[in-house]
């Protein structure tokens, strides 16, 4: 519906789950897509899914808490793709890897995690502008979090990140409104991947009921979302038709949070 086409994006933690539906996605709607992760098996998948479809891709593996890694990153993908007009900020870590009530919180883990679910996005943010501001047009679509809006418990440092995504969202949001860039973030609800597996489990254990009981009571509507459910929206988001959208955080969320 949203033609992409002439457009380049880059999307990170593109290999599985939420990134690799907007990789996808925004390969389907024309653009070119650079995408980037540590796990190279599962970029390599992704470009190959793109370009069986005809589409352009490709991949570069890189940690991105790795000091200089996401400008590393973004001069590998400009110098073979040409000018990012469309990043997408989506990797990250959840706070499932270390679940703990703040008076027991592993300091390493909030730096890393404010590090690659902040940080990171403001470094990629930063260093897309010269481009996008000489060709007077550009998307930055940062993926936060219906916990960039709610707390997440045993899971400060995630709602910390996620919450501080959202104010770097709407400051840049309004410091290039008149340069043709706009910033918008997704906030999506529980959805069906690795990240989410495990902080599934962490809750099952933590309220002594199963899995599946959990996953049932996610949503209102009744169980997770898909990494698909997500996908149009950053589609959309980065199309010539959303235009007049900035500085906004849409919850895709199953009805979890209604504000
Ligand atoms: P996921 O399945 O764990 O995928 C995360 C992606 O980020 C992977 O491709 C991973 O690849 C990459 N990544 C992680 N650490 C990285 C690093 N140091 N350097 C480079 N890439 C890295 O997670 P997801 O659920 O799709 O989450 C994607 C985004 O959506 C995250 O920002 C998350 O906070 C947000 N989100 C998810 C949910 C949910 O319920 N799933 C809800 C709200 C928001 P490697 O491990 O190979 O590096």
């Amino acid at each position: 519906m949203f033609s992409l086409k002439d457009r380049v994006a880059l999307v990170t933690g593109a290999g599985r789950g939420i990134g690799r539906a907007i990789a996808l996605a925004l390969a389907d709607a024309g653009a070119r897509v650079g995408i980037t992760a540590r796990t190279a098996e599962e970029l390599d998948d992704v470009v190959s899914v793109i370009r069986k479809g005809g589409g352009e891709a490709l991949a570069v593996v890189a940690d991105l808490g790795r000091k200089g890694a996401p400008t590393d990153v973004l001069q590998q993908m400009q110098a073979k793709l040409g000018a990012v007009d469309v990043l997408v900020n989506n990797a990250g870590i959840g706070s499932s890897s270390d679940p703990r009530p703040i008076a027991q919180f592993n300091d390493d883990f909030w730096d890393l995690t404010i590090l690659l679910n902040l940080t990171v996005p403001y470094q990629l943010s930063k260093a897309v502008l010269p481009t996008m501001h000489a060709k007077k047009w550009g998307r930055i679509i940062n993926i936060a979090s219906i916990n960039g809006k709610t707390p997440s418990l045993h899971g400060a440092a995630y709602a910390a990140s996620k919450h501080g995504l959202l104010g770097l969202t709407r400051t840049l949001a309004l410091e290039v409104a008149k340069e043709g860039i706009t910033v918008n973030a997704i906030c999506p609800g529980p959805v069906h991947t690795l990240m989410n597996d495990r902080r599934l489990e962490y809750d099952a254990k933590r309220r002594g009921i199963s899995f599946a009981e959990v996953e049932q009571g996610m949503t209102p509507i009744g169980g997770r979302l898909e990494p698909e459910d997500i996908a149009p929206m950053a589609v959309y988001l980065a199309s010539n038709e959303a235009r007049m959208i900035t500085g906004q955080a849409y919850n895709i969320c199953g009805g979890v949070l209604l504000y």
